[in-house]
């Protein structure tokens, strides 16, 4: 019997062997998608490895219902690059496939051009084998000879010379024939050469061209407005002029469309953006031009990092720190780690780039394992901002605002500036009190408070949506009076619109900015000078250029000081360089405030005073003496029931199954059963069992024993869980 093993998308382990016999007259290979009976549904597949001959198979095996394409979806190399991704983080192949192609795809969709098909050329190989092949091959001869007089769509072709689609199918495998660039893309670099660079971009370019072919990795850590993108650029320019194609990643095009548009600029529509913006039809014809060569540049985000490319030449991640990097649930994978594997698979160079690059990148930097380049000059030579401190402990706060911090908006409105204030908390307060007898309003599914949204007159769970009137009395004491605690966005934004009345505000997170377009419309105002006053989020550290900014205040500091994840300094440090990098403008330096409790603590001093870098290298001192990553390697097992108890049930019999695996005695450590930080969330109670060891290798050696085991256990149907390998967060 003729088997072979599809790879489903189900939350199982393993492949599944169906029966090949059906569907012999179709070739059967690696990548290529099959519609398939599984359970009581039929499911999209993928072929994982070549049909084989089994005489008497163990168990019975349905047929294949149908073989969905002629030729692999999945180029061999993307293939490759999942099956490293569903080892490398534990997850099933099935899924990780489906995470790595656009819905229609998923769902079985044809992945064809939609009006004239991708245009067809011969390669060098195709050009050499034409001598030598047998007299009888002359439907393949004929497609050779044709298109060596000139590429055509393929469309064409067939209509030109009946009969040859297995010819040139045959001819596509064997890497004779590939997919030219589109015809209205014009071969050769940039349009347009682009500015003058500086001393220190010229002499990081050089570096980077003078590095060998082949896989190489460089770090761009270049102060805000150093001109990162311009290298981009360039390195871009060159990997197109050679006849390759580049993959850009960025953290959010939504929230960054800047990065998108100086491609477009540069490249016109030889660039495609690949984002969740998009319609799903239309993320699957990015994902095809991409394939078939028929776009030069994708510019993406996290999960671009899978769109196949005919020709790669160059894979750059921009904002290489961003939190959004790492996906949150399913295959819980980080595009930055991807795109280093994959470039290093491809033998091509990777780029990646950031004014506050991660512990862990600075930490290969320093380790040799990339090359890394510093751009310490802005490119229009406005200096490092002033960096002040107020120490709230010795102001009266009104509405979280404290006179230095409102004397500085004046003066710097006054002057003509344009002026940031940098809260990351949306809502009005995120506590509502009852003074008189103490109550607070909580969630009824999480351990959390709600948030006062005072413009929505609602209470807001921010962990898991729950919503409801935002009322005027206590539930407990009936009385009246009740004070929203804290402060949030809106609160400063009503707090500065009624200082500054005159002025135009406008608030940016993403309560605010609900409607599509709606960002782009105000960075366009604050561009041209019409708004005077920011408040905002994330939203506001990610990227931007304002050229009309001032001074940057950030209101509380102490949130991300004293948060409870082990990296929540790493990212006080990344916010306030962020903002920080914001200000300054027409060559004068900015100033910026910063809003503490605790204006002596050493981590912040040495921010201030040495700079990111100085602070990164503290940083990481901490982490080595405290064995966490990039000193050690971290998994973390969560698992979840609206049962209490279920969940730590779980944990307690998966750590006995990790005791009881035959590989013992290698240094990995078990910490935990533990509730998580946060018990209760959405309604169901929380726990974590943390791993931990020094050596990569014997932590996957050790995961990979586990998870079939974990998936036999009794207690494993009570819970829901999920395995986080390199967890952004221990929550
Ligand atoms: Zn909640
Ligand atoms: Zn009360």
């Amino acid at each position: 019997m003729k088997l072979v093993a599809i790879a489903v998308p189900a939350p199982l382990r393993r492949l599944f062997d169906y029966d090949a016999g059906a569907v012999a007259e179709r070739p059967l290979l690696p990548g290529m998608r099959v519609r398939v009976p599984f359970g009581r549904r039929e499911a999209v597949g993928f072929v994982a490895a070549p049909p084989r001959e089994e005489a008497q198979p163990a168990h019975a095996c349905k047929p294949i219902a149908a073989v969905l394409d002629a030729e692999p979806l999945l180029p061999a190399e993307l293939l490759e690059l999942c099956r490293w991704s569903a080892d490398y983080y534990q997850h099933p192949l099935g899924e990780v496939l489906a995470t790595a192609i656009p819905g229609p795809l998923r769902r079985g969709a044809a992945c064809a051009a939609p009006a004239d098909a991708a245009t067809l050329r011969v390669t060098g190989a195709g050009a050499a084998a034409l001598s030598g092949l047998p007299p009888r091959a002359t439907a393949l001869r004929a497609v050779l000879e044709r298109l060596q007089q000139a590429p055509e769509p393929r469309a064409s072709l067939a209509r030109a010379l009946p009969r040859t689609s297995a010819a040139v199918r045959a001819a596509l495998e064997r890497g004779w024939l590939e997919p030219a660039p589109a015809a209205q893309a014009p071969a050769g670099g940039a349009q347009e050469p682009g500015p003058a660079l500086t001393p220190e971009q010229q002499a990081a370019l050089e570096r980077m061209r003078a590095m060998p072919a082949g896989f190489w990795a460089a770090l761009v850590e270049g102060v805000t407005g150093s001109g990162k993108t311009e290298l981009y650029l360039r390195l871009a320019a060159d990997a197109l002029a050679q006849g390759g194609q580049v993959l850009v990643l960025a953290p959010e095009i939504g929230l960054t469309p800047q990065l998108a548009q100086r491609f477009a600029q540069r490249f016109g529509d030889r660039v495609a953006s690949y984002h969740s913006g998009l319609s799903e039809l239309a993320r699957a014809e990015v994902w095809r031009r991409a394939r078939a060569g028929e776009v030069a540049i994708v510019v993406g985000t996290r999960s671009a990092v899978f769109v196949p490319l005919a020709r790669p030449r160059l894979i750059i991640v921009d904002e290489e720190h961003d939190a959004s990097y790492k996906q949150q649930e399913g295959l819980r994978y980080h595009a930055r780690d991807i795109a280093l594997v994959r470039a290093q698979r491809l033998g091509i160079p990777a780029v990646l780039g950031s004014a506050t690059p991660a512990l862990e990148s600075q930490h290969n930097a320093a380790a040799g394992r990339f090359l890394h380049l510093r751009l310490q000059a802005r490119v229009h030579s406005a200096a490092a901002p002033r960096i002040g401190v107020v120490d709230v402990r010795t102001q009266r706060l009104e509405h979280g605002l404290s006179a230095p911090l409102v004397d500085a908006v004046q003066r710097h409105l006054g002057d003509g500036g344009q002026v940031l204030l940098f809260l990351n908390r949306r809502g009005f307060a995120p506590t509502l009190l009852c003074p008189e007898c103490g109550w607070v309003a909580r969630c009824t599914h999480c351990d959390a408070r709600m948030v006062v949204h005072r413009g929505r007159h609602r209470l807001i769970c921010h962990h898991c949506g729950a919503a409801a009137p935002l009322r005027q009395d206590c539930a407990d004491c009936g009385k009246g009076g009740l004070l929203a605690v804290g402060q949030g966005t809106e609160r400063i934004e009503d707090a500065l619109r009624l200082r500054f009345p005159q002025q135009r505000l406008e608030r940016f997170d993403s309560d605010r900015l609900l409607r599509a377009g709606e960002l782009e419309r105000l960075l366009a105002d604050v561009r041209s000078g019409q708004v005077q006053i920011l408040v905002g989020t994330q939203v506001l550290a990610k990227g931007h250029d304002f050229a009309g900014l001032s001074l940057a205040g950030i209101v509380d500091v102490d949130q991300a000081l004293f948060g409870a994840d082990f990296r929540a300094l790493e990212r006080m440090g990344q916010v306030v360089t962020q903002v920080a990098g914001r200000v300054g403008r027409a060559g004068q330096p900015g100033e910026v405030l910063l809003q503490t409790h605790q204006p002596d603590h050493p981590m912040l001093r040495l921010l201030i005073e040495r700079g990111y870098p100085e602070f990164c290298r503290a940083l990481l001192e901490e982490r080595r003496a405290f064995g966490l990553p990039p000193f050690a390697h971290l998994a973390l097992l969560r698992a979840e029931a609206p049962r209490e108890g279920a969940a730590m049930a779980f944990l307690h019999a998966a750590a006995a199954a990790f005791a009881t695996a035959a590989d013992t005695g290698t240094a990995v450590d078990l910490l935990g059963p533990a509730p998580a930080a946060m018990e209760r969330r959405g309604g169901m109670h929380r726990a974590q069992l943390l791993l931990r060891s020094a050596s990569r290798s014997r932590l996957h050696r050790r995961l990979a024993g586990w998870m079939p085991l974990l998936e036999a256990l009794r207690t494993r149907s009570r819970v829901r869980w999920s395995l986080d390998v390199d967890p952004a967060d221990l929550f």
